[in-house]
């Protein structure tokens, strides 16, 4: 019931669009690392200095018009030069609706071939986060389009998903970020069950560990993590084969702990001013995450 109350929160264009005008509210600056990039340039340096690299969130989503579209693609175009002139160890998170996929694909298709263009001039990585289950197929043709001419540019294989078995085989030659899912979906296309989202969220993983490019393992369960720790030791899978990712703001001391023991790993840094819908799926997705903001109401 919490979970559909905060996805639906998320997803009110109203609430999102008052959000914007004011700074960051009711504990989202728990887990957003600021509203502008200088403020996420000075949170990756201290992520570096512990090994830890980030991927950047220029946050926005669910854009329906093109000038809109446009100031995101400038925008993120700008984070790619400042990680490039800050010499961080960064790449970029990006989403294909932010950049006009729901008002013209081959307008969104044009926006994203510029930034990764862009990108690929510093080597840098671009990951095309993925959405709800009708951006999907989209957002797959938009990565098959620009992997043509760029080979820095991957994206996200969500295991609630039935189709996440033959995506994973289709895309194995990809660098890839494997998640459990974010958004509510129905279920002729998902995995509803916690216990069989998991099994086969684990079943992708050992796929993509063994048979594929460059495993991203992001998730705050320590289960999980536990579980693919075993599974790389037992099948030799090298350390430079996979990593761990985790949002900013979640679990910080064991992203420094799986660090500091040699693991690989990524933590996702979102900014920006559009931080609502991003930050009611965090609640929706842990409603103990209310904690961050009962701690910033109630502490001066
Ligand atoms: P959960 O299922 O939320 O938690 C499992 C268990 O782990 C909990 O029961 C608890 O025991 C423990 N746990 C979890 N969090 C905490 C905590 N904060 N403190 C203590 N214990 C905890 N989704 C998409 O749909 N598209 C994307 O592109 C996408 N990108 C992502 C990128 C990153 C780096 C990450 C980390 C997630 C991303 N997600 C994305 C979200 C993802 O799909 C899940 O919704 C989200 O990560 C919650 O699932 P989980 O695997 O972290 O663990």
């Amino acid at each position: 019931m919490l979970k559909e109350f905060f996805i639906g929160l998320s997803q009110n264009q109203f609430l999102n669009a008052a959000a914007q005008k004011y700074g960051l509210q009711l504990g989202a600056q728990s887990v957003v690392a600021g509203t502008d990039i200088h403020e996420a340039i000075e949170t990756i340096k201290e992520l570096n200095k512990s090994g830890i690299s980030a991927t950047v969130d220029n946050l926005g989503e669910f854009v329906h018009d093109r000038e809109e579209a446009t100031a995101a693609k400038n925008q993120i175009l700008g984070v790619v030069e400042a990680i490039h002139e800050a010499g961080v160890d960064a790449h970029i998170s990006l989403k294909a609706s932010q950049l006009g996929l729901d008002i013209d694909y081959h307008f969104a298709l044009s926006n994203l071939r510029e930034i990764v263009g862009a990108a690929a001039k510093y080597d840098m990585f671009v990951n095309i986060d993925m959405e709800d289950y009708g951006r999907l197929q989209p957002s797959f043709d938009i990565l098959d389009e620009l992997s043509k001419d760029y080979g820095n540019v991957g994206t996200v294989i969500q295991a609630y998903f039935h189709r996440a078995e033959d995506d994973i085989r289709d895309y194995k030659d990809y660098r890839l970020r494997i998640v459990k899912g974010a958004y509510k979906e129905p279920a002729n296309v998902a995995y509803t069950e916690k216990e069989e989202i998991d099994r086969n969220f684990i079943k992708l993983i050992e796929y993509h560990l063994l048979h594929g490019k460059f495993t991203s393992v992001a998730t705050h369960d320590h289960h999980i993590i536990g579980h693919v720790k075993k599974f790389a030791e037992e099948n030799n899978i090298p350390r430079d084969k996979f990593e761990f990712q985790m949002l900013y703001g979640f679990r910080r001391d064991m992203q420094h702990e799986l660090a500091s023991e040699g693991y690989n790993f990524t933590t996702y840094v979102p900014f920006g001013k559009d931080w609502y819908g991003y930050f009611m799926r965090r609640l929706a997705e842990r409603p103990q995450n209310l904690n961050l903001v009962a701690k910033q109401v109630f502490t001066p």
